[in-house]
């Protein structure tokens, strides 16, 4: 695809259409409610909520995407002026509610956008997806991938969130007599959250905005946000400390819990290699970027006990992910064998270009064979010039890849604020023209 057609999670000008995947604020970076450069396309749940995070957006220029269905575009070619049509379908990512991918097709091939997404091979979403995705790609191959590389390292394999949320679950149950504190997105983690409520019967506190998001998501009476009937707290990511931990410690006994895929420390956290020689499963170290997935939760180790006078211990983190780790994004790669792909998340400490540890999986190999006979018809049909730089891409990308990965190496402790900064200054792409051709 030409560069000055469509854009996806890329808000700046000098593209005709625009696509979001979802609401994640990592994602929306120059997206304001002033907007006015293009139509918006995105799904019929981000749609629905898409007012609470941009009131005063004009809803004119907000197109719903219906998941599995093929929609139609007609764009102007920016290097020949004449008009080209291009089909595009929305599929569902189950990463957060309204989150999905975009599958574009046209006169430039078939590119795949996934935005951020979890397809755990335990998910019947994800099968979903699969079927809709095979589908929809039948008789075409994948000329560019665009994947979410957050975990694209062989160190970040994790259980699937069904198996996470047991573990979680597990925590709160032997913690009876505590508060709970839970870390969460503003969007993100409901399933989670709900299961939690369910089994348990009780009602979980949300702050003021999130309760707003949940009834429009249609989950009513399971959320309030009175403290007073609950003793389990889902609270902004960006609130949950070690300083807010310990301040609620003086009044009443409290854990907290963190979700997440990523190795996580508090902001002032100190005392690291004297908490990682304790090594109380669970409690603030990544046990599970190992490979080795937890399998308890060690809920005898982490009571009263630890927590003298360690204000860390009051903090669990488990591995409860939105995004695809390692395995599961080898089986997809593996599933939509591309013939390119590229991460979009073009920088982070903690991952590689996709290539580096893909480039056998996708038909990058078959690609540049495809383009050396390409190269030589073109040749002896004396048409035009052709630009060999891609055809060494792969080659220098995944020398780079290498290069990045020692890099890597020596930075075993990842801080997920830097790592989120970094995605929220380096998401979305503009769909450039990526075919070897
Ligand atoms: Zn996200």
């Amino acid at each position: 695809m030409e560069s000055g057609m469509v854009s996806v999670d890329r808000w700046t000008a000098g593209s005709q259409v625009y696509f979001l995947t979802h609401l994640h604020a990592d994602h929306l970076s120059g997206l304001t409610s002033k907007w006015s450069r293009g139509p918006l396309y995105c799904s019929r749940i981000t749609a629905k909520l898409f007012p609470i995070k941009f009131p005063g957006f004009d809803l004119s220029l907000l197109h719903i995407v219906e998941i599995g269905q093929w929609h139609s575009v007609s764009l102007l070619s920016p290097s020949s002026g004449s008009s080209t049509a291009v089909s595009f379908m929305a599929i569902d990512a189950h990463h957060c509610p309204g989150a999905v991918m975009y599958l574009f097709r046209g006169e430039f091939g078939c590119t795949l956008y996934t935005g951020d997404f979890r397809w755990e091979s335990t998910s019947e979403r994800a099968q979903t997806g699969r079927t809709m995705l095979l589908k929809a790609m039948k008789d075409v191959q994948l000329d560019m991938l665009y994947l979410d590389n957050t975990y694209c390292n062989p160190t970040y394999c994790f259980p699937s969130r069904e198996v996470a949320a047991r573990q979680v679950l597990s925590i709160i149950s032997s913690h009876p007599n505590h508060d709970v504190v839970i870390a969460v997105d503003t969007l993100g983690k409901e399933n989670l959250l709900l299961y939690i409520s369910r089994v348990l019967k009780t009602k979980i506190w949300v702050w003021p905005e999130r309760l707003q998001t949940m009834h429009l998501l249609g989950f009513h009476d399971i959320f309030t946000t009175k403290t007073s009937v609950t003793r389990i707290r889902a609270v902004p990511r960006y609130s949950f400390n070690i300083e807010t931990l310990e301040g609620l410690n003086t009044m009443r006994p409290t854990i907290g819990i963190m979700p997440s895929g990523l190795p996580w420390a508090p902001k002032a956290f100190r005392g690291m290699e004297k908490l990682s020689l304790e090594s109380p499963p669970l409690l603030l170290h990544n046990r599970w970027h190992t490979g080795v997935t937890t399998s308890s939760t060690s809920s005898k180790t982490n009571g009263g006990s630890l927590s003298s006078g360690r204000h860390d211990h009051y903090i669990y983190t488990v591995p409860y992910s939105d995004h695809s780790c390692f395995p599961e994004l080898q089986k997809f790669v593996e599933f939509v064998k591309p013939i390119n792909i590229k991460g979009i998340v073009s920088s982070s400490a903690c991952n590689v270009d996709p290539l580096y540890h893909f480039g056998g999986i996708c038909r990058i190999q078959q690609a540049s064979k495809l383009l050396c006979q390409r190269l030589r018809i073109k040749r002896s049909e004396k048409v035009g010039v052709i630009d060999m730089k891609s055809s060494f891409g792969c080659t220098s990308t995944m020398q780079l890849g290498r290069k990045k990965r020692k890099r890597q190496i020596s930075r075993a402790a990842i801080h997920v604020s830097r790592v989120r900064l970094l995605r929220r200054e380096r998401q979305g792409v503009k769909i450039v023209d990526t075919d070897p051709d």
